[in-house]
């Protein structure tokens, strides 16, 4: 068995079980011991980002609550009056987050507490270690650990929760050694407390005065009012801090409401320019839980018709859910300053599902749902506005920040083009947007190659289906750049879809070179060679074009049979300069990449047919043109071969196309 199956599983049953004879004791699963045990013996840098992540779950939580009160009249009851208690008491060296969120089942706790759930798990704790083995402290403080992080601080933790809706409450405690217990408990309504025990001993468990001196402060309230300023002032609950050890003071009038230690000021509304790049950093964090800053953000303002603000980001590093249908993909939608709901899709298009951010509409209906959300007129115009503003935005920055721009198109090119398919009225500008490989090497834009095209030329050209090296090294470009014609080289499977719908740039048409009857611009460079070598070349050309050879080779392709079947036609080609043949496609204009990618999903593709095209200036097809018939159907099978391979794709049959190759060498 695997570790991680034994993970969060139930140890020998009875025979762990501690004080309470009502607690059970799991294991942590592995990845989530290796990032304990980092948080317990790391010298971290920054420890105060412990309460900065338990406020994060409490407001979630009640986030969370208020989404299921939506379809649940039971619960709307508990969803009303979101908080979160910060209790300190100095004589216990105890500090409590609490909220009267959604809370957490007993599976809940062990799936969420014991295990790390986080996308890119692996990547994860593989960062965090080499953060740590680097010695730099500093960036092990820039990872956003969640829940473990109190481990930093503390040296057991105890967290007490109730689900919304059921009645019972789970206690879950752990010292972070690699196990956790949970036991039944007692709570009055649903919501969870996580209760930490502030260290008083270094990483080897000695009792030390430095640890004690430096965990210190975040007993007193004021230092836990000043982290909450400072990281969590726009969480949108009221964030209460009371020192719980304190005596009450005689002069304290009993009905004094405390004031909350967070503003609750919706970051979105207040003026740029009071807004500090941290303070948008750690909203970014708190929405999202990447750890890594943002490599853009936006922020707009829409007047008019359908007023909104919206505070969006362009994360650093494409989340693993990209491509998944159910990923978390869209923004957190507020109206009028109340949180309504997560991950709204209705509010940015598909192809820019990358977005994370808010918005925050002044005119729709509080009571709004899901799907008179997606029918309402308002909602398709704060698309469109949210949709030009990020357009607009990635637009400067591929003039202004070439540097950042790349790294934006390589994180997020592939999805965007999903745009120029699905988002006809601004395909213009995303086409602007794209950046592609160039058959001249580095990658080009459609008004880079739309300014640099060569005399006479019409079309933008492209070759489709593959990597851009084996693209780069396809026969069929080499016409093109005997002529100084640049292609480009289009590697995703999305740009064989975008190109057919999208057929032109500007007035240019988009060809494929890999299709028939390819008018190729300009002329040959003039031969460096000898005056008459070019004559006698073109006679030889000539012999062999007329030797009927290309008629031959057909009829014997034509006895082949298995893939040389898909083969339609054979003829001479006008493209190749140095390799002696290529497939070029009939009608529909497909790759073979695309074809098996149809396949992979099920789904059938047209019936494929290429013709095979010979170059009469090749010295093998003029050697081919002199051989005997009774060997026709070997230099078939080994043109064929050869072609395919020059393709970046696979010989049908490998053991015959050697054995055919190897007897035909040996003659
Ligand atoms: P993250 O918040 O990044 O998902 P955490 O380790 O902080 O990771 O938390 C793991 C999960 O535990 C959360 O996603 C949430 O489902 C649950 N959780 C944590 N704290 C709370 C809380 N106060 N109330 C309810 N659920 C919580």
């Amino acid at each position: 068995m695997s570790e991680d199956e034994v993970s969060c599983g139930e140890s020998a049953a009875g025979s762990e079980r501690g004080k309470n004879e009502k607690a059970e004791k799991f294991e942590f699963q592995s990845e989530a011991k290796q990032v304990l045990e980092l948080m317990i013996h790391s010298v971290y840098s920054n420890p105060d980002i412990f309460l900065r992540e338990l406020v994060s779950n409490a407001s979630d939580a009640i986030d969370k609550l208020r989404i299921e009160a939506l379809t649940d009249d039971k619960l709307s009851e508990f969803a009303k009056d979101g908080r979160i208690d910060v209790l300190v008491d100095r004589g216990a060296r105890r500090v409590a987050v609490s909220d009267n969120g959604v809370g957490m089942s007993r599976d809940e706790l062990i799936s969420y507490l014991g295990t790390i759930a986080r996308s890119g798990t692996k990547e994860f704790v593989r960062a965090v270690r080499e953060a740590a083995a680097s010695g730099n402290a500093d960036l092990i403080g820039q990872f956003g650990i969640g829940f473990y992080s109190s481990f930093i601080v503390a040296d057991s933790v105890t967290v007490s929760t109730r689900r919304a809706g059921t009645g019972e409450t789970w206690v879950w405690s752990s010292s972070g050694d690699g196990s956790y217990e949970i036991q039944p408990g007692e709570r009055d309504s649903c919501g969870t407390d996580v209760s930490l025990r502030i260290k008083e001993r270094d990483t080897h468990g000695e009792e030390d005065p430095d640890v004690v001196e430096s965990l210190k402060d975040y007993l007193s309230e004021w230092t836990l009012r000043g982290i909450i300023k400072r990281y969590s002032d726009f969480v949108s609950y009221p964030i209460y801090v009371a020192d719980t050890g304190k005596a009450k003071s005689p002069d304290e009038k009993p009905d004094e409401k405390p004031a909350p230690a967070n503003s609750m000021k919706a970051i979105w509304i207040r003026p740029e320019g009071d807004v500090t790049d941290d303070e948008y950093k750690e909203f970014y964090r708190h929405i999202t839980h990447d750890w890594e800053d943002p490599m853009e953000r936006v922020v707009y303002r829409a007047e008019g018709a359908s007023e909104f603000h919206a505070l969006l980001y362009i994360p650093s590093r494409p989340p693993v859910d990209l491509f998944y249908r159910e990923g978390k993909h869209g923004v957190q939608l507020y109206i009028r300053r109340v949180f309504i709901m997560n991950d709204c899709r209705d509010l940015i298009p598909e192809y820019m599902r990358f977005v994370k951010g808010v918005v925050d509409s002044e005119d729709l209906s509080l009571n709004v749902s899901r799907e008179l959300l997606q029918q309402d007129r308002r909602t398709v115009m704060i698309k469109s506005g949210v949709t030009r503003k990020i357009l607009d935005t990635l637009r400067r920055m591929k003039e202004d920040r070439p540097d950042d721009y790349k790294k934006f198109w390589d994180a997020f090119g592939i999805v965007l083009k999903e745009g120029i398919v699905s988002d006809s009225r601004n395909r213009e500008a995303i086409m602007k947007l794209c950046s592609f490989e160039s058959s001249k090497g580095g990658r080009t834009t459609l008004q880079e190659y739309a300014a640099s095209m060569a005399d006479g030329q019409k079309s933008v050209y492209y070759l489709a289906g593959g990597e851009a090296g084996a693209l780069s090294a396809s026969p069929k470009l080499e016409a093109f750049r005997e002529r100084g014609v640049e292609v480009l080289l289009l590697c995703d499977p999305v740009d064989e879809i975008w190109v057919q719908t999208a057929p032109s740039f500007e007035g240019s048409d988009f060809v494929s070179i890999s299709g028939e009857n390819v008018e190729i611009p300009g002329s040959p460079s003039e031969d460096s060679g000898e005056p008459g070598e070019k004559d006698k070349k073109a006679e030889k050309t000539k012999k062999i074009e007329e030797s009927g050879i290309a008629g031959r080779l057909k009829e014997a392709v034509s006895k082949l049979g298995g893939f040389a079947a898909s083969v339609d036609d054979v003829r001479m080609s006008s493209r190749l300069v140095d390799s002696p043949a290529t497939f070029v496609q009939k009608g529909e204009r497909i790759s073979p990449q695309m074809r098996n990618f149809f396949k992979s999903i099920g789904q059938g593709a047209p019936e494929e047919k290429r013709v095979l095209e010979l170059n009469p200036s090749h010295r093998l097809i003029e050697k081919i043109s002199e051989a005997s018939e009774d060997d026709m159907e070997k230099w078939a099978t080994l043109l064929l071969g050869l072609a395919s391979i020059a393709d970046g794709e696979r010989v049908e049959n490998a053991k015959d196309f050697t054995k055919t190759l190897v007897g035909l060498l040996e003659k």
